[in-house]
């Protein structure tokens, strides 16, 4: 580590910053959003502020002569950006004085450099990279600021106007932390972090001694923290979780996870919290429905946060339906995240509008497992032209798919896809019509796929590429 992270006060003067055009001002719109107060040398002698509000603008003091003789009494940091080779030199001058400087993109005249910030108020996030890559810092700062609760800074703001109250309460520096901690994990830290501060300011209030609140077993509160989020993962790209499912994740103490997760996936989960597959893996029949409801509510009530994490939303063709009924008859407190489902992820990659002006103006998601599913459908209900027609689970019943739809009228020509494994790297596609889905499943190389019926699937990416493409090329060679 060349750089080490310290946080600087700006409440104790000024900080100078030399230098003009766009980059200067980047970086003063940064020092007064900080609320710093400026000295600025604009080394173009262009004081325009760049639109800074007025209050910023107070605390902007507009220097001038040259920086190389002014004086530095006071300033706790010098800033040289868009500055040229008075940066350089400045970067000397302030060397010699003992301040810390930075020259903009400049290591080697620097002697301390900006992080990438996330700003939660009194939760403050710096990352580096040692100067080498702010373009991976911001990366990282995305997921930091996508998995920080929003009121993380309200959490620390509370903490710390009850800090000397409790200090004075529990003289012992270990319960103090354990106090601490049971606060921020526990119902209280839940409370400020959805927003309920006066709720949460008097459960404080209500601990009459602190020290037991802090030394109570764990299992003593557990009993009101466990519980259970269902939570979509997507078609499997880990980009495609929401913000929420990450947040799921990174607080559980144990994922239950289905076989259609990617491990990428579950590597978004707290490092330490415990995976178990419950799904239906290849062939085997996996665990079954009432075992799963069971470890969910065991877990549960043992204090756990669980997670169920499921491919795609938990209510489409997800069994959610089945865990919530559980979980309510159970007592057990829940809650759902949704996902992409796999219709979705297939649509948007390979642009497939579901809906289209006038050509289609409804979908229909539906499952067909195995044919005696296809044979339990009432293909009838689908015989409108201009209804979206979604396949879960329907590789194995292609044929029986086909001949129901057929039956109902569809039209042989009608268009179709068959996209496998959609969002994830090595994501298939197969299109052609109605007349030829058992082939086209053969073209795919394994599952998951799911299958889309309608006229929109010619709208689709791959239906250009298979379909117009030779047309144009054929028409131009009839040109030539
Ligand atoms: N809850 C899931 C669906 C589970 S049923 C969701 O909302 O997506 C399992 C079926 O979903 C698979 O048989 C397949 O038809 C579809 N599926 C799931 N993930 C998929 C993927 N990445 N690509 C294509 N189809 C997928």
């Amino acid at each position: 580590m060349r750089f080490l992270p310290v946080f600087l006060d700006l409440q104790t003067g000024p900080v100078l910053l030399v230098g003009g055009g766009d980059l200067a001002r980047a970086k003063l719109r940064l020092l007064a959003a900080a609320g710093a107060r400026i000295s600025w040398f604009a080394t173009d002698g262009d004081y325009d502020l760049g639109g800074l509000d007025a209050a910023s603008a107070d605390r902007v003091e507009q220097m001038t002569g040259d920086p190389l003789t002014a004086d530095l009494s006071g300033v706790i940091a010098v800033l040289c950006a868009g500055a040229g080779d008075v940066g350089v030199a400045m970067a000397a001058r302030a060397k010699a004085a003992g301040l810390p400087v930075n020259v903009m993109d400049d290591l080697a005249h620097s002697t301390f450099i900006f992080p990438a910030i996330v700003d939660r108020g009194d939760v403050m996030v710096a990352v580096g990279t040692g100067g080498t890559s702010p373009v991976v810092a911001r990366r990282v700062r995305e997921r930091i600021e996508a998995i920080l609760p929003a009121r993380i800074g309200d959490l620390a703001n509370f903490i710390g106007r009850w800090r000397r109250t409790v200090h004075d309460r529990i003289p012992e520096m270990s319960l103090r932390r354990r106090f601490w901690e049971r606060v921020v994990d526990g119902r209280i830290g839940a409370l400020v972090l959805s927003g309920r501060g006066s709720e949460a300011e008097r459960a404080l209030a209500r601990i009459d001694d602190p020290s037991a609140f802090a030394a109570a077993s764990g299992e003593a509160e557990s009993g009101i923290l466990g519980c259970v989020t269902l939570v979509g993962a997507g078609p499997g790209d880990p980009d495609l979780l929401t913000i929420k499912a990450l947040r799921a994740l990174q607080d559980a103490d144990v994922v239950f996870y289905d076989e259609l997760v990617s491990t990428e996936i579950l590597d978004r989960a707290r490092r330490d919290a415990k995976r178990i597959p419950v799904g239906r893996r290849a062939g085997k029949p996996g665990i079954g429905q009432d075992a799963v409801n069971r470890l969910l509510i065991e877990a549960a009530k043992s204090g756990q946060r669980a997670v169920r994490l499921k491919g795609g939303d938990p209510f489409v063709f997800g069994r959610g339906g089945e865990e919530v009924a559980a979980l309510r008859e159970a007592g057990i407190a829940y809650s759902i995240v949704p996902g992409i489902t796999a219709a979705l992820g297939a649509a948007a990659q390979f642009e497939v509008p579901l809906t289209f002006r006038r050509e289609a103006l409804r979908i229909t998601f539906l499952t067909a497992h195995r044919a005696q599913d296809a044979e339990a459908v009432d293909w009838s209900a689908l015989t409108d032209e201009k209804m979206t027609v979604v396949v879960y689970m329907g590789m194995t019943a292609a044929a029986s798919v086909r001949a129901g739809l057929l039956a109902a009228g569809r039209s042989p020509q009608t268009p179709v896809g068959v996209f496998a494994r959609v969002t994830l790297e090595d994501a298939q596609a197969a299109v052609g019509t109605l007349d030829e889905l058992p082939d086209l499943v053969a073209q795919i190389d394994h599952g998951p796929a799911i299958l889309i019926i309608g006229d929109v699937v010619a709208h689709s990416a791959p239906w250009s590429l298979q379909y117009l493409r030779p047309m144009i090329s054929k028409l131009l060679e009839a040109a030539e």
